[in-house]
Protein backbone atom coordinates (compact mmCIF):
# COMPACT_ATOMS: atom_id res chain seq x y z
CA UNK A 1 0.00 0.00 0.00
CA UNK A 2 1.39 3.47 -0.92
CA UNK A 3 0.94 5.94 1.95
CA UNK A 4 0.22 9.14 0.60
CA UNK A 5 2.57 11.32 3.37
CA UNK A 6 2.72 14.82 3.80
CA UNK A 7 5.67 16.66 5.08
CA UNK A 8 4.76 19.86 6.98
CA UNK A 9 6.86 22.75 5.36
CA UNK A 10 8.59 24.55 7.32
CA UNK A 11 7.03 28.18 7.70
CA UNK A 12 10.20 29.66 7.85
CA UNK A 13 13.60 29.02 6.24
CA UNK A 14 17.10 30.30 7.42
CA UNK A 15 17.57 33.75 7.30
CA UNK A 16 14.07 34.36 5.37
CA UNK A 17 12.77 36.86 7.37
CA UNK A 18 15.75 39.13 5.90
CA UNK A 19 14.88 42.25 4.09
CA UNK A 20 18.07 44.24 2.34
CA UNK A 21 17.36 46.97 0.04
CA UNK A 22 19.45 49.27 -2.32
CA UNK A 23 18.41 52.76 -2.38
CA UNK A 24 19.79 55.09 -5.02
CA UNK A 25 19.11 58.83 -5.64
CA UNK A 26 18.77 59.66 -9.19
CA UNK A 27 21.09 62.19 -9.73
CA UNK A 28 22.95 60.02 -12.12
CA UNK A 29 23.50 56.94 -14.04
CA UNK A 30 25.30 53.97 -11.42
CA UNK A 31 28.89 54.47 -11.32
CA UNK A 32 31.25 51.65 -9.88
CA UNK A 33 31.09 52.73 -6.32
CA UNK A 34 27.12 52.78 -6.01
CA UNK A 35 27.72 49.25 -8.02
CA UNK A 36 29.20 47.76 -5.59
CA UNK A 37 27.15 49.27 -2.98
CA UNK A 38 24.39 47.37 -5.08
CA UNK A 39 26.00 44.07 -5.69
CA UNK A 40 27.00 44.14 -1.80
CA UNK A 41 23.76 44.66 -0.36
CA UNK A 42 22.15 42.16 -3.28
CA UNK A 43 24.94 39.32 -2.19
CA UNK A 44 24.06 40.08 1.34
CA UNK A 45 20.76 39.26 0.67
CA UNK A 46 20.81 36.32 -1.52
CA UNK A 47 23.20 34.79 0.83
CA UNK A 48 20.85 34.78 3.34
CA UNK A 49 18.14 33.54 1.64
CA UNK A 50 16.63 37.30 1.81
CA UNK A 51 14.24 39.78 -0.05
CA UNK A 52 16.20 42.94 -1.75
CA UNK A 53 14.29 45.83 -2.27
CA UNK A 54 14.85 48.30 -4.33
CA UNK A 55 13.19 51.99 -3.42
CA UNK A 56 14.59 55.54 -5.44
CA UNK A 57 15.42 58.14 -3.03
CA UNK A 58 14.34 61.15 -4.85
CA UNK A 59 12.95 62.92 -2.31
CA UNK A 60 15.04 65.89 -3.05
CA UNK A 61 13.02 66.79 -6.56
CA UNK A 62 15.01 69.72 -7.22
CA UNK A 63 18.48 67.25 -7.47
CA UNK A 64 17.22 64.31 -9.01
CA UNK A 65 17.80 63.79 -12.90
CA UNK A 66 15.21 63.28 -15.31
CA UNK A 67 16.13 59.77 -16.80
CA UNK A 68 18.52 58.54 -14.34
CA UNK A 69 15.71 56.58 -12.76
CA UNK A 70 15.03 54.70 -15.86
CA UNK A 71 18.87 54.46 -16.75
CA UNK A 72 19.61 53.05 -12.69
CA UNK A 73 16.43 50.30 -13.23
CA UNK A 74 18.06 49.08 -16.50
CA UNK A 75 21.91 48.83 -15.50
CA UNK A 76 20.64 46.85 -12.42
CA UNK A 77 18.55 44.27 -14.63
CA UNK A 78 21.17 44.11 -17.21
CA UNK A 79 23.81 43.08 -13.90
CA UNK A 80 20.99 40.32 -13.41
CA UNK A 81 21.14 42.47 -9.75
CA UNK A 82 16.79 41.59 -10.05
CA UNK A 83 14.79 43.27 -6.96
CA UNK A 84 11.57 42.15 -5.24
CA UNK A 85 8.70 44.00 -4.37
CA UNK A 86 7.38 46.78 -6.23
CA UNK A 87 9.95 49.38 -6.43
CA UNK A 88 9.35 52.57 -4.05
CA UNK A 89 9.66 56.29 -5.08
CA UNK A 90 9.94 58.87 -1.96
CA UNK A 91 8.64 61.54 -4.51
CA UNK A 92 5.41 59.53 -4.10
CA UNK A 93 5.74 59.38 -0.49
CA UNK A 94 5.12 62.75 1.12
CA UNK A 95 1.69 62.22 2.88
CA UNK A 96 3.77 59.35 5.34
CA UNK A 97 6.51 61.76 5.97
CA UNK A 98 4.46 63.91 6.91
CA UNK A 99 2.10 62.02 9.13
CA UNK A 100 5.54 60.92 11.15
CA UNK A 101 6.30 64.46 11.41
CA UNK A 102 2.68 65.45 13.38
CA UNK A 103 3.49 62.29 15.29
CA UNK A 104 6.88 63.54 16.28
CA UNK A 105 4.84 67.07 17.22
CA UNK A 106 2.60 65.64 19.37
CA UNK A 107 5.15 64.27 21.16
CA UNK A 108 7.16 67.28 21.66
CA UNK A 109 10.00 66.40 20.09
CA UNK A 110 10.16 68.78 16.98
CA UNK A 111 10.11 72.70 16.61
CA UNK A 112 10.50 75.39 13.80
CA UNK A 113 13.10 77.02 12.79
CA UNK A 114 14.01 79.99 10.45
CA UNK A 115 17.26 80.23 10.84
CA UNK A 116 19.76 80.83 7.62
CA UNK A 117 22.87 79.24 7.80
CA UNK A 118 24.60 82.93 7.87
CA UNK A 119 22.66 83.52 11.28
CA UNK A 120 24.19 79.74 12.63
CA UNK A 121 27.50 80.36 11.63
CA UNK A 122 27.18 83.55 13.08
CA UNK A 123 25.97 81.96 16.57
CA UNK A 124 28.45 79.25 16.24
CA UNK A 125 31.56 81.98 15.67
CA UNK A 126 30.11 83.86 19.01
CA UNK A 127 30.82 80.53 20.72
CA UNK A 128 34.20 80.34 19.06
CA UNK A 129 33.74 77.81 16.89
CA UNK A 130 34.06 78.11 12.94
CA UNK A 131 33.29 75.60 10.75
CA UNK A 132 34.46 74.68 7.69
CA UNK A 133 32.96 75.71 4.66
CA UNK A 134 31.69 72.39 3.48
CA UNK A 135 31.31 71.19 7.50
CA UNK A 136 27.68 70.32 8.81
CA UNK A 137 27.11 72.65 11.13
CA UNK A 138 26.12 71.37 14.65
CA UNK A 139 22.99 73.97 15.47
CA UNK A 140 23.79 75.74 18.12
CA UNK A 141 20.12 75.22 19.04
CA UNK A 142 19.18 79.01 18.54
CA UNK A 143 15.21 78.71 17.76
CA UNK A 144 14.66 75.67 20.67
CA UNK A 145 11.98 76.50 23.00
CA UNK A 146 11.75 74.94 26.34
CA UNK A 147 9.52 73.08 26.41
CA UNK A 148 8.78 72.15 23.55
CA UNK A 149 5.07 73.63 22.88
CA UNK A 150 2.52 70.81 20.93
CA UNK A 151 -0.52 72.09 21.90
CA UNK A 152 -1.05 73.47 18.88
CA UNK A 153 -3.85 71.86 16.65
CA UNK A 154 -3.14 69.94 13.97
CA UNK A 155 -4.41 72.16 11.39
CA UNK A 156 -1.99 75.11 12.77
CA UNK A 157 0.63 72.96 12.75
CA UNK A 158 0.26 72.02 9.21
CA UNK A 159 -0.04 76.14 8.82
CA UNK A 160 3.33 76.18 10.15
CA UNK A 161 4.90 73.68 8.09
CA UNK A 162 5.89 76.86 5.35
CA UNK A 163 8.18 78.51 5.35
CA UNK A 164 10.06 77.22 8.63
CA UNK A 165 12.23 74.09 8.66
CA UNK A 166 11.59 71.46 11.43
CA UNK A 167 13.91 70.32 13.64
CA UNK A 168 14.24 67.53 16.23
CA UNK A 169 15.68 68.40 19.76
CA UNK A 170 17.94 65.67 20.68
CA UNK A 171 16.93 64.55 23.48
CA UNK A 172 20.74 63.81 25.32
CA UNK A 173 23.60 66.11 25.65
CA UNK A 174 26.07 63.87 24.38
CA UNK A 175 24.11 63.77 20.92
CA UNK A 176 23.53 67.41 21.01
CA UNK A 177 27.31 68.03 20.89
CA UNK A 178 27.80 65.50 18.54
CA UNK A 179 24.96 65.87 15.81
CA UNK A 180 22.91 68.08 16.71
CA UNK A 181 19.57 69.11 16.35
CA UNK A 182 19.26 68.38 13.03
CA UNK A 183 16.45 69.42 10.08
CA UNK A 184 13.71 66.63 9.33
CA UNK A 185 12.03 69.45 6.81
CA UNK A 186 13.57 71.66 5.28
CA UNK A 187 11.93 75.75 4.58
CA UNK A 188 11.28 74.94 1.17
CA UNK A 189 9.10 71.74 1.98
CA UNK A 190 11.10 68.79 1.03
CA UNK A 191 11.53 66.38 3.67
CA UNK A 192 15.34 65.68 4.33
CA UNK A 193 17.12 62.38 3.62
CA UNK A 194 17.50 61.60 6.92
CA UNK A 195 13.06 61.58 7.87
CA UNK A 196 12.54 59.91 4.50
CA UNK A 197 15.11 57.07 4.83
CA UNK A 198 14.07 56.39 8.56
CA UNK A 199 10.16 56.66 8.02
CA UNK A 200 10.85 54.40 4.43
CA UNK A 201 13.01 51.65 6.38
CA UNK A 202 10.62 51.19 8.72
CA UNK A 203 7.58 50.73 6.41
CA UNK A 204 9.46 48.73 4.00
CA UNK A 205 10.43 46.50 7.19
CA UNK A 206 14.08 46.45 6.37
CA UNK A 207 16.12 44.15 8.63
CA UNK A 208 19.72 45.03 7.31
CA UNK A 209 20.94 48.06 5.83
CA UNK A 210 24.10 47.78 3.48
CA UNK A 211 25.32 50.88 1.70
CA UNK A 212 28.49 52.64 1.60
CA UNK A 213 30.71 53.92 4.44
CA UNK A 214 30.15 57.42 3.43
CA UNK A 215 26.85 57.30 4.69
CA UNK A 216 28.30 55.50 8.25
CA UNK A 217 27.74 59.20 10.03
CA UNK A 218 24.13 59.06 9.49
CA UNK A 219 23.34 56.25 11.37
CA UNK A 220 23.24 57.40 14.83
CA UNK A 221 21.00 59.91 13.28
CA UNK A 222 18.76 57.08 12.18
CA UNK A 223 18.96 55.10 15.14
CA UNK A 224 17.67 58.12 17.32
CA UNK A 225 14.97 58.91 14.87
CA UNK A 226 13.66 55.66 14.64
CA UNK A 227 13.71 55.40 18.43
CA UNK A 228 11.69 58.69 18.53
CA UNK A 229 9.75 57.22 16.34
CA UNK A 230 9.14 53.23 17.45
CA UNK A 231 10.99 52.04 15.12
CA UNK A 232 12.98 49.24 15.25
CA UNK A 233 16.48 49.85 14.30
CA UNK A 234 18.21 47.06 11.24
CA UNK A 235 21.43 45.34 10.99
CA UNK A 236 23.89 47.73 9.48
CA UNK A 237 26.81 47.01 7.68
CA UNK A 238 29.18 50.14 5.66
CA UNK A 239 30.95 48.78 2.48
CA UNK A 240 34.37 50.72 2.29
CA UNK A 241 34.03 53.30 -0.10
CA UNK A 242 35.70 53.02 -4.33
CA UNK A 243 37.96 55.88 -4.53
CA UNK A 244 39.44 57.66 -7.57
CA UNK A 245 42.93 58.14 -8.09
CA UNK A 246 43.05 61.18 -5.75
CA UNK A 247 41.47 59.48 -3.16
CA UNK A 248 38.17 61.39 -3.36
CA UNK A 249 34.85 59.09 -3.31
CA UNK A 250 33.57 58.48 -6.64
CA UNK A 251 30.28 59.78 -6.91
CA UNK A 252 27.49 61.06 -9.59
CA UNK A 253 28.68 64.91 -8.67
CA UNK A 254 31.57 64.55 -9.57
CA UNK A 255 31.19 62.62 -12.86
CA UNK A 256 32.19 59.33 -12.31
CA UNK A 257 31.47 57.44 -15.15
CA UNK A 258 28.87 55.45 -15.78
CA UNK A 259 29.34 51.38 -15.77
CA UNK A 260 28.97 50.34 -19.22
CA UNK A 261 26.38 47.08 -19.55
CA UNK A 262 25.72 47.03 -23.53
CA UNK A 263 26.74 43.72 -23.45
CA UNK A 264 27.26 40.46 -21.39
CA UNK A 265 31.30 41.33 -21.19
CA UNK A 266 31.54 44.92 -20.58
CA UNK A 267 28.73 43.89 -17.74
CA UNK A 268 30.68 41.67 -16.13
CA UNK A 269 33.81 43.03 -16.43
CA UNK A 270 32.29 46.15 -13.92
CA UNK A 271 30.83 42.86 -12.16
CA UNK A 272 34.43 42.09 -11.39
CA UNK A 273 35.74 45.14 -10.87
CA UNK A 274 32.87 46.37 -7.91
CA UNK A 275 33.42 42.32 -6.83
CA UNK A 276 37.18 43.31 -6.41
CA UNK A 277 36.37 46.48 -4.15
CA UNK A 278 33.98 44.25 -2.00
CA UNK A 279 37.37 41.83 -1.29
CA UNK A 280 35.91 38.80 -2.88
CA UNK A 281 38.50 37.05 -4.61
CA UNK A 282 38.76 34.13 -6.44
CA UNK A 283 35.13 34.50 -8.95
CA UNK A 284 35.62 32.39 -11.83
CA UNK A 285 36.83 34.02 -14.93
CA UNK A 286 34.49 36.41 -16.15
CA UNK A 287 35.06 35.06 -20.28
CA UNK A 288 34.04 31.83 -19.21
CA UNK A 289 30.42 32.18 -17.56
CA UNK A 290 27.05 33.46 -17.81
CA UNK A 291 26.14 36.68 -15.95
CA UNK A 292 23.71 34.39 -13.51
CA UNK A 293 26.48 31.65 -13.12
CA UNK A 294 28.92 34.35 -11.85
CA UNK A 295 26.64 35.69 -9.59
CA UNK A 296 25.67 32.44 -7.93
CA UNK A 297 29.77 31.81 -7.50
CA UNK A 298 30.24 35.77 -5.99
CA UNK A 299 27.02 34.65 -3.50
CA UNK A 300 28.73 32.16 -2.24
CA UNK A 301 32.30 33.76 -2.32
CA UNK A 302 30.25 36.44 -0.23
CA UNK A 303 28.58 33.56 2.32
CA UNK A 304 32.10 32.33 2.90
CA UNK A 305 33.77 35.77 3.55
CA UNK A 306 30.85 36.97 5.74
CA UNK A 307 28.87 34.33 7.52
N1 LIG B 1 20.04 57.55 -1.24
C1 LIG B 1 21.30 57.46 -0.57
C2 LIG B 1 22.43 57.62 -1.59
O1 LIG B 1 22.25 57.36 -2.74
C3 LIG B 1 21.51 56.13 0.13
C4 LIG B 1 20.60 55.95 1.27
C5 LIG B 1 20.95 54.78 2.18
O2 LIG B 1 21.43 53.75 1.72
O3 LIG B 1 20.69 54.92 3.37
O4 LIG B 1 23.50 58.02 -1.24
ZN1 LIG C 1 16.46 78.53 13.96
Amino acid sequence: MILAVSIPQPTTIFGSSYRGRFAPSPTGPLHLGSLATALGSWLDARAHQGKWLLRIEDVDVPRSLPGATATILHQLSACGLQWDEEVIYQSQRTPNYESALLQLFQAGLIYPCTCSRQAIVNALAAQGTYPGRHEELIYPRICRPTPIPHALANSEFVNLAHPVAWRIALQSEELNQSIGDFVLRRADGFFTYQMAVVVDDAAQNITHIVRGADLASNTARQIYLQSALGYPTPHYLHLPLVLDQRGDKLSKQTMATAIATDNAQLTLQALQLAAGHLGLTSLPNKDHVTIAEWLLAATQAWREQKI
